[in-house]
């Protein structure tokens, strides 16, 4: 289906939100060259460690060849009939909200579109969430609260054009090496300054300016105090705040946090920081995990994008604010509603005219009338016996949800369990009744969105192996056999790709960002070749920034700015679990390592599991270098090598969340964390879990 013929297939890296474009060359011998895509608009033909390793992750070693029903590899048309069977008669007897689906940004939009559709028209449950909950849920009800929809103003491009790049929670030297590159090659050229705001010392600050160093979770009082400062030193655009509701009440509730006291930072360093911010007019905002995954993860993101509304800084050349994304299809995933709490095509499930619209347009016999379970929620309904059957779609919740021990546990005493996936050797694939063999990448077709909203095409460049199937053919089998089968009877990616981008006209219709109903009519032929593409995309406009002319899509039509206030983790040190822990990634590996672990160079950079601690606790508790150290919480327990190192401060540590029973059994780092969520997104506090520590 590559339009090149003769040439390499172009294809995007599976990994992270950058969205990467790849040239795969298959070797007819079941392997791929990779290399990166001069031609894509995210990359340019780089590529970072990972995505310069792909080749060394194709391999049949341990992928799941066919359909397995209660421990027995079985075909297709035992195991369709068999999940359609469980789901239509858990339905029957316990209603549609006994049932949940919970999928992963690694799905590409036409499998997400497909999921999201059987469960919200057909099935009439919103009990569909997605892992990307764990990922930017709290960006996603953050920027609706301030532009009534989830819209990402900025480009890429923005990061080549500022003149002052702020990251805050975003080691992305690490988690996006490629943006991370960009930012780097446009300070060489035009001297772009460069602020990090991180408690840890991470590998991004070593190109940074300035290192600012907050207390953990303090991000809302360093905000508000750029807010106040912004305002006496008379830097509010007055102009642009006739587009803007709520300055004033923001204005209030930023004068009432106290920046020195609560972050921890110098007077001196904070208003450098603040002058630096308020004289530059390019100013971009990168903010990403280390924001979100809070229990005041929404006010972080409002609290960030209320300077950006207070001077106007949004939507123009070089500046806004701007979410970069984990997973390579996240932003695809809020596109089809692949969250609890959305319909599709960024229309809301609380709205009677969106869901009647959506409703006439699936020609669907219900339609959820109310938000789903959000991943912490849906986990413990499961672990209540509310929710029987489950189907899990490319994710590992068994390692990594918050408190995954009784997530695990939740799990194994489900009624009924489906696991999708291109494995059996995950934590979660072992507690399925039925596991359901996925095309990988490289072997399925589709599109994902990257994190400035350019959709582009994942291609197959080799056949899926045994009887591995692409996921929208899985979940349309099933949809079929549970009795709609004219609403999934697609033959091919490109027909649900024109079904969508058809709904999609009705966003717009309805005042909403996502439209790409230029894509409706697109010919089998347009979409093997298509090309990169940024939304919107209609007959008027294609691409480009948001918010320039200060026309939003509340009900006002002007922007709200949030009154935020600083409000602690949700819990704090105390006696018995005297440290903060910190969650996170590392450079070479990728979520539960299913694929990245299969490159020896990649797990060469960080060969197993630690804990990075401060000296001065490390001395206190008798750890040595390199000793081991256990770490326990209310909920769990890990034992880890120590790293003893001053990039934490004391009393804090930080650890790698890739581990799995599969890899390191005492290395399940989410084991520890609480299940604490933010009350607005619903998405858990991955990186302030109080633990205790001592010698092992
Ligand atoms: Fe892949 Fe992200 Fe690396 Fe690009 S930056 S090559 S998308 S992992």
């Amino acid at each position: 289906a590559d339009p090149h013929q003769g040439g390499p297939v172009r294809s995007t890296c599976p990994y992270c939100g950058v969205g990467c474009g790849v040239l795969l060359r298959p070797d007819g011998a079941g392997g791929l060259g990779v290399e990166g895509d001069p031609d894509h608009p995210a990359n340019r033909g780089r590529l970072c460690s990972k995505g310069l390793a792909l080749a060394e992750t194709i391999g049949l070693d341990d992928r799941l060849l066919a359909p397995r029903v209660d421990g027995h590899d079985t075909d297709w048309d035992t195991a369709l009939p068999h999940v359609a069977d469980r789901f239509r008669e858990t339905i029957a007897e316990h209603g549609p909200d006994s049932v949940a689906f919970y999928v992963s940004g690694q799905m590409l939009t036409e499998d997400y579109y497909v999921a999201n559709k059987l469960m919200k028209g057909f099935i009439g449950s919103a009990n569909i969430d997605t892992n990307s909950r764990l990922c930017m849920a709290s960006t996603v009800a953050g920027h609706k609260r301030a532009f009534g929809t989830d819209t990402v103003p900025g480009t890429y491009d923005d990061l080549d054009q500022a003149d002052l790049i702020v990251l805050t929670g975003s080691n992305l030297a690490w988690c996006h090496p490629v943006l991370h590159q960009r930012i780097l090659a446009a300070r060489k050229r035009r001297g772009t300054k460069i602020v990090v705001i991180d408690p840890r010392r991470t590998a991004t600050c070593d190109a940074a300016d300035l290192h600012l160093a907050l207390a953990p979770g303090s991000d809302v009082a360093l905000f508000n105090g750029l807010l106040a400062a912004i305002h006496d030193q008379g830097a509010v655009d007055r102009d642009y705040a006739r587009h803007v509701d709520g300055l004033d009440a923001a204005l209030a509730a930023a004068g009432s946090d106290r920046p020195e006291h609560l972050t921890g930072l110098p007077a001196a360093e904070l208003q450098r920081f603040y002058d630096l911010w308020i004289r530059t007019d390019k100013v971009v905002t990168v903010f990403s995990q280390g924001v979100n995954q809070s229990s005041s993860g929404t006010d972080k993101v409002n609290a960030i994008l209320n300077g950006h509304l207070a001077t106007g800084r949004i939507g123009r050349p070089g500046m806004g604010p701007f979410s970069v994304t984990g997973q390579p299809n996240a932003m695809g995933g809020r596109e089809v509603g692949g969250l609890a709490n959305q319909l599709a095509c960024h229309l809301d499930i609380e709205n009677p005219d969106h869901r009647r619209a959506v409703r006439e347009f699936w020609g669907a016999p219900a339609i959820a009338a109310t938000p789903g379970l959000k991943a912490v929620d849906m986990f413990r309904a499961v672990g209540r016996g509310e929710i029987k059957a489950l189907w899990i779609i490319h994710s590992n919740p068994a390692v990594t949800m918050p408190d995954a021990d009784a997530v695990r546990a939740a799990i194994a005493g489900c009624d009924f369990v489906a696991v999708s996936d291109v494995t059996a050797n995950t934590d979660t694939a072992r507690l399925a009744h039925v596991l359901l063999p996925a095309a990988a990448w490289g072997e399925k077709d589709g599109t994902v969105t990257n994190s400035d909203r350019t959709i582009s095409r994942q291609r197959a460049a080799l056949p899926p192996p045994g009887q591995a199937r692409p996921d929208w053919q899985i979940i349309a089998g099933v949809a079929r056999r549970m009795g709609w089968r004219d609403a999934f009877d697609y033959t091919a990616p490109v027909e649900i790709f024109r079904e969508y981008a058809g709904l999609s006209r009705i966003s717009g219709l309805m005042g909403r960002d996502f439209d790409i109903s230029g894509l409706a009519t697109l010919r089998d032929i347009d979409y093997a070749a298509m090309a990169p593409v940024r939304w919107p995309v209609t007959a008027q406009r294609q691409g480009g920034r948001f918010f320039a002319d200060g026309r939003f899509f509340t009900e006002t039509g002007r922007a709200n700015m949030l009154p935020v206030r600083h409000r602690a983790p949700a819990a704090n040190p105390d006696r018995r679990h005297p440290y903060r822990l910190n969650t996170g990634r590392l450079r070479d590996q990728w979520h539960t390592m299913t694929r990245s672990a299969k490159s020896p160079r990649l797990s060469a950079h960080r060969p197993e599991p630690f804990c990075e601690i401060h000296p001065e606790d490390a001395t206190a508790l008798g750890i040595a270098p390199a000793g081991l150290v256990e770490l326990s919480s209310p909920h769990g327990r890990a034992i880890l090598r120590a790293l003893i190192t001053t990039d934490v401060g004391k009393g804090e540590l930080f650890a790698p969340m890739h581990w799995t029973g599969e890899t390191a059994p005492s290395a399940r780092i989410d084991a520890l964390v609480a299940p604490a969520t933010d009350p607005v997104s619903g998405q858990p506090e991955s990186k302030a879990a109080v633990v205790a520590a001592r010698p092992y």
